[in-house]
């Protein structure tokens, strides 16, 4: 057995959880939608039916006052509805457990009748929340106990209760959102009081042999936050009261530390578990940002926890233990935690899915069902729409050839790699290399496709997917020696003088300055240099973890500017979830972001702009250019005039916009269906 600890089964005394590893609660949008259950059902059949141990379902809010018009568990006619989700799992595999999260936002309800301990808003909510009265606050613990009742009659094996992450519960726990001077406020055993009699209560009701786990943020990242000795002592005072297991988090939502980003090392939090495993007696389950098994094995050889939750990693691939357990690990289609397809959109009221797989929540809608007419496909381009399209073609029984220009795959994807903190690029690239292998794809490297060869080769169908070809601005000077495009920049083929001007604040704009002003080893590699970077203190675990800690980041020793023409925030393209931490990394390390400009020309002296009306000169040494992209499609219109049918995807078929998630889905609904 190839993880062995992973794979142990793990007896709760009055049931078993089959192995180590858990679906960690992850809202989809599934919860709210018209036929979403159904589509919730077959979402988690198929994790259960690839040997996941246990599921905890997204949040489901116990009452109005939390649900803000979102999925709510309050009653029978509630309860029915999940019935379809819990038999489902328990169909796909009886032995798989299946939790549902009771989630409280309190303060962070979208809704002006948010409640809360006291009236204190959220950083990052626009509410201000109404202060619970005695009765209101009663109401809640019965609502929550009514909640996990109703997921008992539902199927639930269990209910996972959240009290971490700002939402209501935390908001009793720590200090500066109680305010209260009654029993629920005031000393922390009064600050306990709320937590634990849902625990009491919710345990009471449901009767022993139900499993409950309470989340509770072990570092929760907050200037003024939780102490340790706060996390330990409300640690044994659930076990008192009678949690089966105790899950961590790692976060409040308005802390200003990422913990999921794709720049958070692997498994960086899980010691903080491993801690709070030494306190308690109940089994504990540590996460973020474990997204291949063998992480996932060593956090549990370390001692850091009983089970490892996983929840973008089994998004990314609904076998991702199904392959650990048979040893094809290299299959694994692995998080690369973009957030950009599943927590932005989540954030975005838009349906979760996945970026490297589109199938994630769409599960009745996408499959990948073997092709009764096979075809030769000839697939020009091996960048992600590329590898996407070849790869479901050919698992789908088609004859593939993949013709790549260049000798390597990757294509764009083999310049985001570079990028500090996008080192999980890397396992995209494995996945697709071992998929070309696995589908007995015909690579071609180093073949520039042109029409005579694919017409002399007669193929059925032709997909060009040869990119793009970076947009060239028309400004006075571009053809200056200090201009340089983006891809020469992140490829090492032209250097970088000391006064830098970016030209185009996009995704690739935001890389290139994070690329050029970073020093050092990437913080994504090596978890010293996030918490100095991010000011968390692991060792002595000061309340948050950061209260105190100044984050350490060395100034750029380079002078750059980042422009755009939009009058908008620099950067608010980005992605929702993680957009703040690159603009904040960047103004830390001095880099200097300008909006609203227009380009007058480009000299000696650098690049003329006009800001306000107002001339300016930026002064610069290189000039580097990220303004987006045009479609490459020379071998389309050369096959289009010689009468060869060709599709285009990717972005080739469209440059705007143009980006992995969109190059990947495009071309997995194409191959689909083909
Ligand atoms: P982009 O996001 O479209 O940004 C292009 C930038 O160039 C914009 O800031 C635009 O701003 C500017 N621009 C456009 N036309 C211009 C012109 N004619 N002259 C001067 N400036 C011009 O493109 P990208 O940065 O190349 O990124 C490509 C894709 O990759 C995007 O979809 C992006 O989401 C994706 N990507 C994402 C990430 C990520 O971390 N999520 C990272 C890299 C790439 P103004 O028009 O305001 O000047
Ligand atoms: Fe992971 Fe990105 Fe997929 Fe989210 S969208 S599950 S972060 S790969």
């Amino acid at each position: 057995m190839n993880y062995p600890l992973l794979l142990e089964p793990l007896d709760l005394g009055f049931t078993t959880i089959k192995n180590r590893s858990i679906m960690g609660s992850m809202h989809t949008g599934l919860e709210e939608m018209d036929g979403g259950f159904e589509r919730m059902a077959a979402y988690f059949a198929e994790r259960a039916a690839n040997n996941i141990g246990m599921i905890i379902t997204g949040g489901i809010a116990p009452n109005e006052e939390s649900s803000s018009g979102g999925a709510m568990m309050s009653g029978e006619e509630e309860a029915v509805k999940h019935r379809l989700v819990t038999d489902a799992v328990h169909e796909a595999d009886p032995d798989v457990k299946i939790c549902m999260q009771i989630l409280h936002p309190g303060p962070m309800a979208y809704s002006k009748n948010a409640v809360a301990p006291s009236a204190v808003k959220s950083r990052i909510s626009p509410f201000v929340p109404n202060e619970l009265d005695a009765a209101g606050i009663q109401k809640q613990i019965d609502d929550h106990v009514r909640c996990a009742v109703m997921a008992q009659k539902a199927g639930y094996d269990g209910v996972e209760i959240i009290g971490s992450a700002g939402y209501l519960i935390s908001t009793f726990l720590v200090q500066k959102t109680n305010l209260r001077e009654d029993e629920y406020g005031g000393s922390y055993e009064n600050r306990m009081r709320f937590a634990l009699e849902i625990v009491e209560q919710t345990r009471a009701a449901v009767g022993d042999d139900f499993i409950l786990i309470f989340r509770i943020a072990a570092m929760d990242m907050l200037e003024g936050g939780m102490s340790w000795e706060e996390i330990a002592t409300l640690g044994k005072a659930l076990e008192k009261a009678g949690v089966t297991i105790i899950s961590t988090h790692f976060t409040w939502h308005e802390s200003a530390v990422p913990t999921i980003a794709t720049m958070v090392p692997r498994a960086a939090f899980t010691s903080v578990t491993g801690r709070l495993r030494k306190e308690v007696g109940v089994p504990v389950i540590t996460s973020n940002r474990i997204n291949m098994p063998d992480v996932a094995e060593e956090v549990l050889a370390r001692g850091d926890a009983d089970l490892v939750s996983m929840a973008r990693p089994l998004l990314a691939d609904s076998a991702f233990m199904r392959k650990a357990v048979e040893g094809r690990e290299d299959e694994i289609n692995t998080c690369i935690a973009c957030n950009q397809a599943c927590l932005d959109h989540t954030f975005s009221g838009k349906l979760t899915t996945c970026l490297v797989n589109p199938r994630a929540c769409h599960e009745t809608i996408l499959n990948y069902e073997p092709a009764e007419d096979i075809k030769r496909i000839a697939v020009v381009g091996a960048g992600p729409a590329g590898l996407a399209y070849a790869t479901v073609a050919a698992e789908r029984g088609h004859k593939v050839t993949l013709f790549e220009a260049s000798s390597e795959i990757g294509g764009q994807f083999n310049l985001a790699k570079t990028i500090p903190g996008k080192e999980e690029f890397y396992e995209t690239l494995r996945y697709y290399k071992r998929m070309i292998e696995v589908h007995g794809i015909d690579l071609r490297l180093d073949t520039k496709a042109d029409a005579a060869m694919l017409k002399a080769e007669g193929f059925d169908q032709v997909i060009v997917s040869t990119g793009i070809k970076p947009r060239t601005p028309e400004i006075e000077g571009i053809d200056h020696s200090t201009v340089v495009s983006y891809i020469d920049v992140i490829t090492g083929k032209k250097p970088v003088g000391q006064k830098v001007a970016i030209i185009g604040a996009g995704g690739i704009g935001f890389d290139v300055a994070e690329l050029i002003s970073h020093s050092g080893p990437s913080g994504a590699m090596d978890r010293d240099v996030f918490a100095a970077e991010w000011g968390v203190d692991f060792e002595n675990h000061p309340r948050g973890g950061v209260t105190g800690v100044e984050p350490k980041v060395a100034k750029s020793d380079r002078d750059i500017t980042l422009l755009q023409r939009k009058d908008t925030r620099v950067g608010k393209g980005l992605g929702k979830t993680t957009g703040w931490t690159h603009r904040l990394t960047l103004t830390r390390r001095g880099v200097g972001m300008m909006n609203g400009v227009e380009y007058v020309k480009i000299d000696d002296d650098g690049l003329h702009i006009l800001q306000n009306d107002l001339p300016e000169l930026i002064e610069a040494d290189t000039i580097i250019i990220c303004a987006g992209q045009d479609p490459l499609r020379d071998l389309y219109d050369e096959l289009s005039a010689q009468g060869v049918k060709a599709e285009l995807i990717g972005g080739a078929f469209e440059a705007m916009e143009l980006d992995a998630k969109a190059a990947i889905n495009q071309a997995s609904y194409m191959a689909a269906a083909a």
